[in-house]
């Protein structure tokens, strides 16, 4: 099948369009001049490209046009209300929906529990009834659905081949799209992480970035070159599993001493059953639940057996990470997730564990970079996701 349209003239008005559209988003307010001069167009196309895009209200224009010292020019400003984006975020036990703006502005937001027993069909109907009672409510049209899912996902063909967080295997999200009658893009919840960063500029600053992501399970998206980079099927980024431990504990995918299986909620609270049962602890005999809130406060407490667990996780990472940086060389590891909660102790030894690596005599440090990622920034990044998919140059749109 031939993805690649031919260099007719509907290309390259898709083509020209979408730079405009960009140079709007991007730098607007902003005059057609300006728009011909960074775009190299000529002034005649870019005010034809202009005014069709004016008609279909990707555009307001702003400026009276007259100034004390002279004309001004009116400037264009992008119109990020002319549609929304509904992002949606995948857990293991929950559903989180946001509205957005063409901005990538959150506008609403809501979610929904499910019972991790729930089959695929019930969860569907939930979504596409949330999805329906928005468009419905809604004057405005909605652009694209984006949403960020654990485990491998075949983004062309909107599948879930495999997540063992929901235990999904095959699950084909063109159903949905049928039913509402939207676009929907699907995308690995790391590398939705990954869109997040590069929409809030990180890439201007780094050309090539892993976005870490350590929560119930450790996944990573990859930039290259301020792209994501997906691998053969989908797949790259799985750091989780990559082996820190030979003849290790064995991990849900079927290795051994993969790094989830030392780092993970899983391995703490593993950990803390063995103190437990050894009563070395006086403080975790006293709890009545073991939560991972629960653990936390023991450490807070002063517990140093169980600060030593947590050393010990950020050491773990640290090892995993250093394999990451000494095969990719990446500019900086954004590190983020509920995974991080004790960061107190977890960061200390993870950096001093990446403190040396193959690259570390060069003057260029790698950049270590902790973020809150919050649950909003998931949807942020999913969004972003589809803005960045609706504007990006038409090469591959299907003939
Ligand atoms: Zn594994």
């Amino acid at each position: 099948m031939d993805r690649f349209r031919r260099g007719n003239k509907q290309l390259i008005k898709d083509l020209n369009e979408a730079l405009v559209i960009d140079q709007v988003r991007r730098f607007g307010p902003i005059s057609r001049k300006d728009i011909a001069i960074n775009t190299s167009l000529g002034a005649s196309t870019v005010t034809y490209i202009v005014d069709s895009l004016l008609k279909e209200k990707y555009f307001t224009e702003i400026g009276s046009g007259i100034s004390d010292y002279g004309r001004k020019p009116v400037l264009l400003q992008f119109n990020q209300r002319r549609s929304y984006i509904i992002a949606i975020k995948i857990e293991e036990k929950q559903i989180i929906y946001g509205k957005f703006d063409l901005n990538a502005r959150m506008l609403d937001k809501i979610s929904h529990n499910f019972h991790p027993k729930d089959s695929v069909e019930a969860i569907f109907r939930l979504m596409s009834g949330q999805i329906s009672k928005w468009i419905a409510a809604d004057t405005l049209l909605c652009s694209g659905i984006g949403i960020a899912a654990p485990g491998l996902v075949d983004q062309a063909n909107k599948k879930i081949i495999h997540s063992p967080i929901l235990e999904w295997e095959e699950v084909d999200f063109s159903k949905l799209e049928e039913e509402v009658q939207v676009p929907v893009y699907l995308e690995n919840d790391a590398n939705a992480i990954a869109h997040a960063e590069l929409w809030d500029g990180r890439g201007e600053q780094f050309q090539n970035f892993i976005c870490v992501t350590i929560g119930a399970g450790v996944g990573a998206g990859i930039v290259v070159k301020n792209e994501i980079y997906r691998g053969e099927v989908g797949g790259a980024g799985e750091i989780g599993h990559i082996i820190i431990q030979r003849d290790g504990f064995l991990c849900y995918c079927g290795q051994r001493g993969c790094l989830e299986a030392y780092t993970s909620d899983r391995f703490i609270m593993a950990e803390v059953l063995h103190l437990k049962e050894l009563k070395l602890s006086p403080i975790l005999n006293q709890l009545e639940q073991l939560t991972m809130d629960s653990i936390l406060q023991a450490a807070d407490s002063g517990d140093e057996l169980v600060q030593d667990i947590y050393r010990r996780v950020g050491e773990n990472l640290g090892i995993g990470l250093k394999s990451i940086v000494n095969f990719f060389n990446p500019g900086a590891i954004v590190l983020g997730g509920e995974g991080l909660r004790a960061k107190k102790y977890i960061m200390p030894a993870l950096q001093k564990e990446l403190e040396d690596h193959f690259f570390s005599r060069h003057s260029k440090k790698l950049e270590i970079i902790l973020i809150d990622l919050e649950e909003n920034q998931w949807l942020m990044g999913a969004a972003a996701m589809v803005i960045t998919q609706l504007f990006k140059e038409p090469l591959y749109r299907e003939v």
